[in-house]
């Protein structure tokens, strides 16, 4: 995804369009969902030169799927993400020391717009996706949806009266045997 723009010369106003279908590259997203790799990726920008450097905005549309966070049903749904994006000249001076690192570069005459997609795309994705956002997820104990069976719960002890139960049951239970009868089980 690296484009020339020697076209646009140095000169502020220069402009041009970009509009074309691409194959997703590798990486959109994140670990629930994100763009297919490979799946169409509409590109529908405007570049433009401006007095620091190359002006890239207008929309990016994808595909994104993935699946719910909590009840783990795929997801898939169109997304128009805004892009906007400066890449300054190479010889453009910067405020800040620091900045640099941050900074998208036009490099000879190129710039690689992939990063700056796929950081735009990225950004417009939901952290904790969902199928809905009152999707009520899994029964974490049994893994039953929930929605499908309302008041569904367990008798869950708490682990700490678990434990004396499982004690108390134990002394119980050995209680009235002899010490004979417990080596007999045991060989
Ligand atoms: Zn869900
Ligand atoms: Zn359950």
């Amino acid at each position: 995804m690296t484009l020339v723009v020697k076209d646009l010369g140095r000169s502020p106003g220069s402009m041009r369009t970009l509009e074309e279908h691409t194959a997703a590259p590798k990486d959109f997203g994140v670990a629930l969902i994100g763009v297919q790799q490979g799946s169409d990726m509409e590109l529908d920008l405007k570049l433009e030169a401006v007095h620091e450097g190359i002006l890239v905005s207008g929309t990016v549309s994808v595909d994104v799927t993935g699946e719910c966070g909590r009840c783990l049903d795929p997801i898939a749904y169109d997304l128009d993400v805004k892009v906007q994006e400066l890449f300054y000249y190479e010889d453009a001076e910067l405020l800040e020391e620091e900045e640099q690192d941050e900074q998208r570069r036009v490099e000879r005459d190129l710039i690689d717009l992939e990063p700056a997609l796929r950081d735009a795309v990225v950004t417009a994705l939901p952290f904790q996706p969902v199928c809905r956002e009152d999707c009520q997820g899994l029964c974490p104990e049994c893994g039953i949806r929930l929605e499908e069976d309302p008041g569904h719960h367990h008798e869950v002890v708490d682990p700490r009266w678990a434990a004396l139960v499982g004690l108390a049951g134990t002394a119980a239970d050995e209680a009235p045997k002899s010490k004979e009868s417990d080596e007999r089980e045991e060989s």
